[in-house]
Parts: C-alpha cells; structure tokens; sequence
C-alpha cells in the first residue's frame, strides 16, 4: 500500500485526539474536525460526562505516545468495587489478590484536553471545532461539513478518511446510505439512560468516604456509582431506566420524589 499522506479524522473524543497525535508523530499530516466546540475552552459536559475507569489498555495507549507521565497525576487508583447495599454497608471487592493491581478513576474531558494539546503541538496537525460533518464520499475520499460558527457548507479532499465520531457515526451512515458497498450494521438503543451528580468534598477538600475505590449501589434494574475526582469531590452517575419499574427517568419529576427514591434506594449517598 503506498503511503497516504493526508488524513482527515472525523471526530476529536477519545479515539480521535489520540489516533491524531500517533499518526501526528509519525509524520502524517493529520486534519481533525470536531462537531462541538473546544472542551478545552468551553464546559460541553452537559451533565454527562462520567470518570472514566481507566485500565491497563487505556496506559497501554498512553504509553505507546509517550505521555504516561502527565496522565498518571491525572488519575486516582481505585484497587476495588466498594459495594452499598440499602442500609449503608459497604464491602471492598478487590479487582485483584496483587495490591500493585488497579483501574484509575480520570476525568474524561481531562484526559481529552490533554490528547488535544499533545496533538495541536504537532505542526502537522490542524484541529478544527464546531465543524459537523454530514457526508462522507468514498470514492473521492471527500468529508463535506457545516460549520456552525460561520453557518456555511465546505468540502475537504484527503488521501484517507478516518472516522472517529462515536456511537451516531457520521461516517458509518455514509457507507449504509451510499448502498455501493456491501456494508449492514444494526444499532439497538438502551431502554436505560444516565445523569451525573456529585458528591462534594469536606469543607477542608477531603473525601467524604473511601477514596481508592469505585463505588457502586447495585439495585437489580438500576445501579449508582461514584468515581473519585483530585479535587476531592466523587462524580456520581444514576443509571435508571427511562420509563420502567417504580422509579424512572419519566416519573423522578420533583425534588421530593427524587428524595424519597435517594432515601428508600441509596441512603447513605444522600447528604
Ligand atoms: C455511560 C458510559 C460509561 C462509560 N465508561 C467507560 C469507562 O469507565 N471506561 C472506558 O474505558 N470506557 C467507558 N465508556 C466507553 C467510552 O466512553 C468509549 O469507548 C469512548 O468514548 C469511545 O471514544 P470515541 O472517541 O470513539 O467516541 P466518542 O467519545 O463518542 O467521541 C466521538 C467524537 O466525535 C464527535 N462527533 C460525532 N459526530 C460527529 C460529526 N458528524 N462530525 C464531527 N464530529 C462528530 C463527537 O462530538 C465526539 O467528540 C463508557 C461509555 C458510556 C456511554
């Protein structure tokens, strides 16, 4: 295969920023175009942002780009599953016998942030926001895009496309809508969604309970967790289900019946 010399990635997250900088760093020239502004100017989270729990792969990856120095002062080792049940128990489930062992808990949109700035240090790579691409050609290898900033159409040629643009991919719909290749995918969506919440550090910045560990309330058909975060702070998700069983995304309207489902399900988690 010869070598392509121009690539144009679909989608800065994750995937994206870190597929950037390795291909940045061997020398390709990277163009990548992000439909949601910045994140590293502008707070996207939305309420969804969620720790991640960052393993042996993800280090794998940082390792292999040469900066797992600066994301190790990112993370949090978390050695276990600290399990709640309704009346406030917990038990620490070790992930492993070897106390050298663990998952870290890192801020998804930091460690982003700092995929970004690795890869804009680069000279061969462009990072460009606020640009949602709509079409990708396959035979022209050609990504056209509407940028919201200036509200226009535009059109990108490059040697190879590569899409990094999530679960909705853009890139993906291209090649099931162009019909010239045989491609199927199927999609099914969860009858579950998920908010973030938090639990705020102590007046002095300390943890209001166990820090090295991912806590979970395991309920059956629903589940709370919380991931540490370096500020002291635990960034708390409910995984509930949209509109089934007794509570529900649907039906948790009020303050008062978020309290009574937060006393009756995860006591010890409400302040
Ligand atoms: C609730 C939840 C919890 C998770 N927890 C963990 C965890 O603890 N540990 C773990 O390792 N993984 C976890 N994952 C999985 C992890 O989030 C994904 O594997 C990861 O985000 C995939 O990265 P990505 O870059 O491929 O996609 P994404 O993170 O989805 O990024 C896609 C990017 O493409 C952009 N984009 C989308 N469409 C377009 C378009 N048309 N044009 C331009 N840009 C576009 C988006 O704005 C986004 O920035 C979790 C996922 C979920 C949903």
């Amino acid at each position: 295969m010869n070598k392509k010399e121009n690539i144009l990635i679909v989608g800065a997250g994750l995937c994206g920023s870190l597929l950037a900088l390795r291909l940045g760093q061997r020398g390709y020239n990277v163009s990548v175009y992000e439909k949601r502004p910045d994140l590293r100017k502008v707070d996207i989270s939305a309420g969804k942002s969620i720790n991640l729990a960052f393993s042996n792969r993800g280090i794998k990856a940082m390792k292999m780009v040469g900066i797992q120095n600066k994301v190790k002062p990112l993370c949090i080792p978390m050695n276990g599953r600290m399990l709640h049940d309704k009346k406030g128990n917990t038990k620490l489930s070790n992930y492993s016998g070897r106390n050298h062992e663990y998952i870290n808990s890192i801020s998804r949109g930091g460690l982003n942030a700092l995929l970004l700035d690795e890869a804009e240090a680069l000279d061969n790579v462009s990072l460009f926001f606020n640009k949602k691409c709509k079409h990708v050609d396959f035979e022209k290898t050609t990504a056209s895009f509407y940028d919201y900033v200036t509200k226009s159409e535009f059109t990108e040629d490059a040697d190879v496309i590569i899409g990094t643009d999530g679960a909705g991919s853009i890139l993906r719909q291209s090649y099931y809508l162009e019909k010239k290749f045989l491609f199927s995918f199927s999609q099914n969506y969860l009858t579950h969604g998920y908010k973030e919440l938090s639990i705020l550090p102590t007046k002095t910045g300390d943890f209001k309970t166990y820090k090295n560990a991912l806590h979970i309330w395991p309920r059956g058909d629903f589940m709370l967790i919380a991931l540490p975060n370096l500020d002291g702070s635990f960034t708390v998700t409910l995984f509930l289900s949209h509109d089934e069983g007794e509570y529900n995304f649907s039906n948790l309207t009020t303050p008062e019946i978020v309290t009574e489902f937060f006393k009756k399900e995860f006591p010890d988690a409400l302040e």
